[in-house]
């Protein structure tokens, strides 16, 4: 059924503010379902499956499908379509609160909300654990960015978190013609493989001020970003960067990830030789 029969059927308008653009292209559904390259066993949490543009085919395809849907019509609606499937299960909530209480690793697919893109990742990467990889449409930008290498306009702090998670990789792009109503912007489909292990950072919450702090102020150099950020001693810090053999007029946005994750165990070590807390 085309989907401007499913509105007038259900007498249902889409609600912008909720992202609501559904997928049309069959060719873009094919392979994005390609994409995931699904195994029988495997258990999907599929964000925002709205009228079940990818549901039908995670349903036939895996051991168990958990659909978070926040809006209550679609809600209904897919549980009368897809009421034979007793591998489905549709949860009416907001991603945002929902906690992936999973025995086994599952992978998260979707046609993201965009209003919310940032925050439905970062409430991933909580999860991470409970995750293998996350493959979802995203605004074009916004793929762009975090793929973004150093040194780059994209580069940022999106860029740096993302790696420090997992491997993020554009898979293709889709155009805006592909959704209905048709969004003002073009997508892509992103796919972030999770890292199992975790990287070797001995305090996050540093090293996430440290990345914030190297991205305040794009034009300033890390030892002014850090030391006005971070309350530290610029010739503290000064010593610190030189430790670390990095040259501190440099600017954050050149810094990788590697840089970044060395620079933090630095200035932790630093921190906790001379006793001062940050
Ligand atoms: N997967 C469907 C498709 O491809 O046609 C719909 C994609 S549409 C871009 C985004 C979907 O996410 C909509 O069904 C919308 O109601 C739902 N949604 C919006 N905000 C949400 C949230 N916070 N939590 C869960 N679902 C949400």
């Amino acid at each position: 059924m085309r989907i401007q029969s499913f509105f007038k059927e259900y007498n249902f308008h889409p609600k912008k503010r909720w992202g609501q653009n559904f997928l049309i292209d069959e060719n873009i559904r094919r392979n994005i379902i390609k994409a995931a390259d699904l195994e029988n066993n495997d258990t999907v949490v599929e964000i925002g499956p709205g009228f079940g543009a990818l549901t039908e085919d995670l349903v036939k395809r895996v051991k168990r499908v958990i659909a978070v849907e926040k809006d209550n019509q679609l809600t209904k609606f897919l549980k009368e379509r897809f009421k034979k499937f007793s591998n489905l299960e549709i949860v009416n909530e907001d991603i945002l609160k929902f906690k992936f209480a999973l025995e086994n690793r599952c992978k998260v697919i979707g046609n993201l909300p965009y209003y919310i893109t940032t925050p439905i990742i970062f409430h991933l990467f909580e999860q991470k654990k409970a995750i293998d990889f996350i493959l979802i449409t995203v605004q074009k930008e916004l793929g762009e960015r975090i793929i973004a290498k150093p040194a780059t306009k994209d580069y940022g702090i999106l860029s740096v978190k993302a790696r420090f998670f997992s491997k993020p990789k554009i898979v293709f792009n889709i155009s805006a013609k592909s959704f209905f109503p048709v969004p003002k912007v073009d997508s892509c489909l992103l796919k972030l493989d999770i890292y199992e292990k975790r990287r070797c950072v001995e305090d996050e919450r540093l090293f996430f001020k440290i990345i914030e702090a190297g991205f305040s102020q794009r034009r300033k150099t890390i030892l002014n970003c850090i030391s006005d950020n971070l309350f530290l001693d610029k010739n503290l810090l000064k010593k610190m960067l030189k430790r670390a053999d990095m040259d501190c007029r440099r600017r954050g946005e050149t810094f990788s990830l590697k840089e970044f994750v060395n620079l933090s165990k630095k200035i932790k070590e630093d921190l906790c030789s001379s006793g001062k807390k940050i």
